[in-house]
């Protein structure tokens, strides 16, 4: 078969769950991807999730996406990160064993209707009268297709640093893709080149972990699809050491060695994910750097230490190792190294993540500009959807800022476009106390059925949630109380007399749900998860009023002017990044702050507060 209504090139984060998504659309679907044995492969740490992208894996699972499930199935420690923070902020993450994540994706890639997975490099594109058509490969065989999907990772023109040596390749072994690259600059789109990097790979045998400290998952696993009952993979403890002033002075002495500081890679790498290199030169204040010590697998001897990637040459890498407690003996299994690709200016895509520039033709994933498994898989679902709506004559359909992380990140892509890899943060949406991970699947599954990305496991499972979380809040907004009655149970409140809804009283600060339950003894028969994520609700329904007022008075002043007098420097609040950003760029209003890339939401709040301050003092002097 030659003919589909949508073809994936790319058999990676953003390919499987675009090609999935399309497929669950019920279009014929093709994933054209080198290596049918590569599907899935996590080319760099091996874990997924976290702050911010945990939120974008909860969003991918309660749109019927894979990641979520897969993750479940192949995760070996599961921790929620910031637990003691507020839910807004909590990360749920998983340590991965990258065989059993690449297997899992591998039969779940395999077992969808509606997919063919065809092993092959995708070389140029086939476009008819301004639209493309489909593609054509290396060994010149044609495809064709209503709309394509290109998620081709680190692989356009993709180039490995490794000290002095400059090897091409899409990922350590594996070829870099070329033709496209030039198919893409013919459009005239906008290319640039970025890198990221990845650290050694080090032998479990070789580590005396009796000199690290231990870190051990959560004790009840929680998983990150709401279709997994239970982990059932057996649970493993990473381990933790340090760098040392020795490891500094190594790296120091021999920074000319690395490609990045010896002026052969001149792209911008990942800010926020700094490479040893950088650690050393940023920071030198710093004495010491944490290095997490990461099973790759149940069954692997290779540990991940994460925190030190590097392009320097191997010898310097085993040197600067060997000088951290627990490595004193460590070998190298592979070193670490630096790679340098192109990828499209965003700004080039519709928030569809169609280019504008050549319709039925959309990018997801890495080539988009952006880094990491989760963020790479948002965009890919998007784009899925996307050419499979269209095969089918439908809408385009679209995630805001107001109802997701992943409706963040595209705007910020499409918008403002980037100048380094572009990763999640949970500060990057203004609507954070709205976009919790616990409760993606409240914001987007039905979403997600309405454009028919949404099967009907996924849809039956939520329906009879979202009943239970109906009954559970009527319940809470039906029985009131007075304050003395209210008081009997230790919950402070003021005696003026008003009675007090159950949702109400839990969104005071420090009410249990226990205090709630000794007053009305029917709230303890709604099932703990429910009753968990109603508190949570409750918790932030005043909050979420405030912020949405908030996000209003930005709206209202976005074309206000940013007087003259203002300095930043002097911004309460105001982290030293912002500062040095606006400072630097000097933007003449509201609007045009915004537009900086990495502002944030809570950054223009400060800088209009402060205007009307500095307003108010002028008035009165
Ligand atoms: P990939 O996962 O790279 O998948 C691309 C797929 O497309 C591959 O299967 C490839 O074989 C296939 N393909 C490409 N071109 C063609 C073609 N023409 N025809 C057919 N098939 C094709 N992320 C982080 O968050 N933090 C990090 O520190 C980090 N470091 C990294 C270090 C390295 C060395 C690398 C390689 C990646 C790193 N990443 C990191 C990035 C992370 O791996 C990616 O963000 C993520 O995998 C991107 O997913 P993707 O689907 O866009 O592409």
């Amino acid at each position: 078969m030659t003919e589909f209504g949508v073809i994936i090139v790319g058999g990676g984060h953003a390919g499987c769950e675009a090609a999935a998504a399309s497929a669950r659309l019920g279009v014929p679907t093709a994933l054209i991807t080198h290596s049918i044995s590569t599907i899935g492969t996590m080319s760099c740490n091996p874990a997924i999730g976290g702050l911010g992208k945990g939120h974008l894996v909860r969003e991918i699972d309660a749109l019927d996406g894979l990641m979520g499930r897969m993750a479940d199935q192949s995760g070996i420690q599961f921790r929620v990160l910031n637990r003691k923070k507020g839910p807004a902020v909590r990360g749920p993450r998983a340590q991965i064993d990258r065989d059993l994540y690449r297997s899992a994706m591998r039969s779940e890639i395999n077992s969808l209707k509606n997919l063919s997975v065809i092993e092959g490099e995708v070389d140029d594109l086939q476009v008819r009268a301004g639209r493309v058509c489909g593609v054509i490969l290396v060994d010149g065989q044609r495809f064709f297709a209503n709309g394509v999907v290109l998620t081709t990772g680190t692989f356009l023109r993709g180039v490995i640093h490794l000290g002095d040596q400059s090897i091409p390749a899409g990922r350590l072994g594996e070829k870099p893709v070329l033709g496209l690259s030039n198919r893409l600059e013919a459009l005239s789109l906008r290319l640039g080149r970025l890198k990221t990097g990845t650290p050694p790979r080090i032998d479990r045998k070789s580590i005396d972990f009796a000199q690290t400290e231990v870190q051990q998952g959560d004790s009840v696993p929680e998983p990150f699809s709401a279709l997994t009952e239970a982990i059932t993979t057996r649970q493993v403890p990473c381990h933790i050491t340090r760098t040392t002033t020795q490891t500094h002075d190594i790296i120091a002495e021999n920074i000319e060695k690395s490609a990045i500081y010896s002026g052969r890679i001149e792209s911008s790498g990942p800010r926020y994910c700094p490479s040893i290199e950088d650690k050393i030169v940023r920071f030198s204040e710093r004495e010491s750097h944490q290095v997490f010590l990461e099973p790759e697998g149940l069954t692997s001897d290779l540990v991940y230490p994460n925190g030190v990637s590097t392009s320097l040459p191997e010898s310097i890498q085993l040197a600067f190792l060997r000088t951290m407690p627990g490595l004193g003996a460590v070998d190298i299994v592979k070193p670490g190294y630096a790679i340098e690709y192109d990828y499209v200016d965003p700004r080039e895509l519709y928030p569809s993540l169609e280019l504008k520039k050549l319709p039925g033709l959309y990018l997801a994933g890495q080539i988009n500009g952006t880094t990491g498994y989760e963020e790479a898989a948002a965009q890919g679902l998007i784009a899925g959807a996307n050419a499979g709506r269209a095969y089918r004559q439908l809408e385009p359909v679209l995630l805001s800022r107001t109802d997701s992380y992943t409706g963040v990140m595209i705007d910020d892509l499409v918008t403002r476009g980037i100048s380094e890899p572009y990763r999640m943060f949970t500060s990057r949406a203004e609507f954070r106390l709205r976009l919790r991970a616990d409760n993606a699947d409240v914001r987007l599954t039905d979403k997600g059925a309405d454009w028919g990305i949404v099967g009907t496991e996924r849809a039956g499972q939520f329906a009879q949630r979202r009943d239970r979380l109906d009954v559970g809040s009527g319940l809470l907004k039906s029985l009131t109380t007075t304050p003395t009655l209210a008081q009997k149970v230790g919950i402070k409140v003021n005696a003026d007399g008003k009675s007090r809804q159950a949702f109400e009283l839990l969104s005071y600060p420090g009410v249990k749900i226990s205090q709630v339950v000794d007053l009305w003894p029917e709230i303890g028969a709604l099932e703990p998860e429910i009753l968990e994520q109603l508190a949570v609700d409750a918790k932030y329904a005043p909050y979420l009023e405030r912020q949405l007022a908030d996000i209003e008075a930005v709206r209202r002043d976005e074309d206000r002017k940013i007087p003259d007098w203002l300095d930043y420097s002097s911004i309460p609040g105001l982290s030293n990044e912002m500062k040095e950003k606006f400072s630097n760029n000097m933007p003449g209003s509201i609007a045009q702050a915004q537009k900086l890339e990495g502002v944030t939401p809570a950054a223009i709040l400060l800088i209009l507060s402060e205007i009307r301050k500095g307003r108010q003092s002028r008035r009165a002097s």
